[in-house]
């Protein structure tokens, strides 16, 4: 997505090998839980891996092509649906954007800190899932999908400021 501001970040984006073996890994999960990675799948989850942040679903859909193609929306969005599903990525509703998964080997919640300033974005940990898991099952209610947002300064803004 980019920088919204000139303070110094690292947005963490992968590269080379490293993107190489987390796609890799990525599919052998898919495999593992039956399902297939196919070459949609695999292209949309490289550019959330190579972009590091969220990026928006128009975004993926113009630089789908490695030749500067557009793809079809629904190419995108059916593509995004299923990591979703996986786990292997996130929508993070406040911003309209999506984000490679930081962690976890299967679907779970995921809780982001997002920059006001920047836009980089960190998906942390969170115990809150297992609370609100126990309120909802105590409400007669399965939680399928958490996700928490908060948002702040990340400190090199924070800092910077
Ligand atoms: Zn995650
Ligand atoms: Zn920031
Ligand atoms: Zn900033």
């Amino acid at each position: 997505m980019g920088s919204a501001c000139d303070h110094d970040h690292d947005h963490g984006g992968l590269g080379g090998r490293d993107l190489d073996q987390a796609l890799s890994a990525a599919e052998a999960r898919c495999t593992a839980l039956g399902e297939r990675m196919t070459p949609p799948r695999r292209r949309v989850l490289e550019l959330l891996l190579a972009e590091g942040e969220p990026v928006k679903a128009y975004d993926l859909i113009a630089r789908y092509g490695v030749d500067g193609t557009a793809a079809k929306p629904p190419t995108v969005y059916r593509a995004l649906d299923f990591l979703e599903k996986q786990g292997l990525a996130h929508r993070i509703a406040s911003i309209s954007a999506y984000v490679a998964c930081a962690g976890g080997d299967q679907a779970h919640a995921a809780a982001f800190l997002i920059c006001d300033c920047c836009g980089v974005t960190r998906e942390v940990a969170t115990p809150a899932d297992v609370a609100l898991d126990t309120a909802a099952r105590a409400a007669g209610f399965t939680v399928e999908r958490t996700t928490v947002e908060a948002h702040g300064r990340c400190d090199a803004c924070r800092l910077a400021a």
